[in-house]
């Protein structure tokens, strides 16, 4: 019942509603003892020879007054308490959605997604189903039953009612026992159904290379082993799940022998006439449903509990980069790294002494190897990891002391691996400034050599990208990633090997696009190919994460070292690809 302390900050959120549902609940079990002591008076009075026709309406009239009644009441209960239960799992699925939005990359190469959706769907869903269903069953198993015993014991024969009640003491031991082998199996299901919706989300995203390398089979073989595993797990559950109908029922049935053998026994002894063990069997018949819904609600309070654990473990999670900076203004863009060190928090250092400075409107260049840490130092700026203080200096202050959203809104990060949603190409440009107007939607295609492109297109800005961008080129797709950057002029223009699938001629003009128009802006290339980068004031060739060697290119190709070897190679590679002569 733990749940229901958990859930208690809702509880009271929503007092009224629930308040409302529990007395109409009230009323409702208060109804329903009527009927059965109508039917055992007209049973004695039948017996007895003293009904009159218009006793007969007047019992009639009481029964259908109470049917309606409780007709109208269960429907609004329904709606008061249900409707409170959809409201909470809404609430903990924005909660959650704002919780997924905050976080940092760290969270996400630590979780996988298919398991962050599962906690979005069927953990909540139990919730939802403990503050529903839970709460219902609680109520109805504590009050109907309450009302029910109270008025066998009280109007009928307290004697029969605790010979009936014997067995319950064995339910009680049952359905608590049967309550903590579903929690464990509860929680190792709703494991593996994360395991598994994370392999669907998998397969489906990566279904191109499982194709490509005629891995089909391999793959849906290994999909009904985690598919297997999630049945048998639920089967599991289920097991269990199982026991608690029939182990009631059987208790029950005993009941019933009990009031039915030790009642008559009683009538003979003149103690009790036959309606009232008429009204008694028929109360015992109205137990049906509070011993049930007893047992449901273990069930329920179980799972809600197991599901309710995993949402709070995963809202608990804190924030890696504390967003404790003071600076509301967009910095103009001079940069001092003094970076000492910098590791990932899963093991060795991937940074180590880079210091450079940058001025605004200076353009800087790295390149380096795969893996040489390009990547990594442009993360560092956009704060998605933490650094020291002092580590890297915008405009004199430390990164730290600017608000994340002031920062990030100053910077225009344009990834490698880059992404467009399913809208159209508008709407993707102008993801960053969403009432731009179209002439700057355009401006940013244009600065970014994709206008005539787009303009090509059947919809031209309207056509619609599809999922994940699969009607576009690599090359159209970095574009638009390079225009969504433009469009709200950033201080600082960070280009993460943004240029790669684009042709030398395409490079060359969204190059000379950027010289013009960010003369007074701080612009940062990583690449390959040192074409993107030699018209840059500063170039710092890393390897192994340090600086290895620094300067222009005039001065780079000059000196002997991993620039100018791989200066030479790409011109030859140039050289032979256009069909050129070497001299
Ligand atoms: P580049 O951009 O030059 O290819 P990266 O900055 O992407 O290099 O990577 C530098 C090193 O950091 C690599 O060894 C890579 O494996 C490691 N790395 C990158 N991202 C992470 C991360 N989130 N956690 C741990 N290591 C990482």
């Amino acid at each position: 019942m733990k749940v229901f302390l958990q859930l208690m900050w809702y509880f009271k959120q929503e007092k009224w509603r629930y308040l409302g549902g529990i007395s109409m609940l009230a009323f409702v079990s208060l109804g329903l003892l009527v009927p059965p002591k109508v039917v055992g008076l007209i049973v004695d009075h039948i017996e007895e020879g003293t009904m009159t026709e218009a006793m007969l309406w007047k019992y009639g009239a009481l029964l259908i007054s109470i049917a309606i009644g409780i007709y109208v009441l269960r429907y609004i209960w329904r709606i008061l308490i249900f409707g409170a239960a959809v409201k909470l799992a809404m609430l903990l699925r924005n909660r959650l959605y704002e919780h997924f939005t905050k976080k940092s990359q760290e969270f996400y190469h630590k979780r996988r997604v298919g398991d962050l959706m599962a906690h979005s769907t069927n953990d909540l869903q139990a919730i939802q189903q403990t503050a529903g269903d839970g709460v219902l069953t609680l109520v109805d198993s504590l009050m109907m039953g309450g009302f029910t015993l109270i008025a066998m014991a009280s109007t009928i024969s307290w004697k029969l009612t605790l010979v009936s009640l014997l067995p319950l003491p064995i339910m009680a031991w049952a359905t608590n026992k049967y309550g903590t082998m579903l929690h464990k199996r509860f929680h190792s299901a709703q494991e593996a159904f994360s395991t598994l919706n994370d392999k669907v989300q998998e397969s489906i995203s990566g279904t191109r290379v499982i194709k490509a390398f005629g891995q089909e089979k391999d793959d849906i073989d290994s999909f009904t082993k985690l598919s297997r595993d999630a049945v048998k797990k639920n089967l599991a559950v289920a097991r269990i799940d199982s026991l608690f109908d029939p182990t009631i029922s059987l208790i029950i049935g005993f009941s019933f022998f009990l009031a039915v053998g030790y009642g008559s026994v009683l009538v003979t002894r003149d103690e009790l006439t036959i309606g009232e063990l008429v009204s008694f069997t028929s109360y015992l018949g109205l137990l049906i449903w509070p011993m049930l819904a007893f047992g449901w609600l273990f069930n329920i309070v179980e799972r809600g509990r197991a599901s309710y654990d995993r949402v709070e473990t995963l809202l608990a999670v804190k924030e890696e980069i504390e967003n404790t900076g003071s600076i509301e203004s967009i910095p103009q863009g001079d940069i001092s790294f003094q970076l000492k060190k910098f590791s990932y928090a899963s093991g060795s250092t991937i940074l180590q002494e880079i210091y450079f400075t940058l001025k605004h409107g200076q353009t800087l260049g790295i390149v380096g190897k795969t893996g040489s840490g390009k990547t990594t130092l442009c993360k560092l700026l956009l704060r998605e990891f933490d650094l020291n203080k002092g580590d890297i200096t915008l405009d004199d202050h430390d990164i730290c002391d600017y608000q994340l959203n002031a920062l990030r809104a100053a910077i225009g990060y344009v990834p490698q691996d880059h992404f467009l949603f399913s809208a159209t190409i508008a709407e993707n440009i102008a993801f960053a400034k969403v009432n731009a107007a179209f002439s700057e939607i355009k401006e940013a295609a244009v600065l970014a050599s994709i206008h005539k492109d787009i303009s090509q297109f059947k919809y031209g800005y309207e056509t619609v990208v599809g999922e994940r961008g699969v009607t576009l080129s690599g090359g159209q797709k970095q574009r638009i990633s390079i225009a969504r950057a433009l469009i709200t002029n950033p201080e600082i223009l960070i280009l993460d090997d943004s240029l790669s699938a684009v042709d030398a001629k395409t490079e060359e003009s969204i190059l000379q696009h950027l010289k013009v128009k960010r003369q007074n802006q701080t612009t940062i290339i990583t690449a390959h190919r040192l074409s993107s980068i030699a018209h840059c004031d500063l170039i710092l060739v890393l390897e192994n994460g340090t600086i290895a060697q620094r300067g222009t290119h005039n001065s780079l190709v000059h000196e002997d070292g991993w620039y100018k070897e791989t200066y030479e190679r790409q011109a030859l590679e140039t050289l032979i690809s256009e069909g050129g002569v070497i001299k």
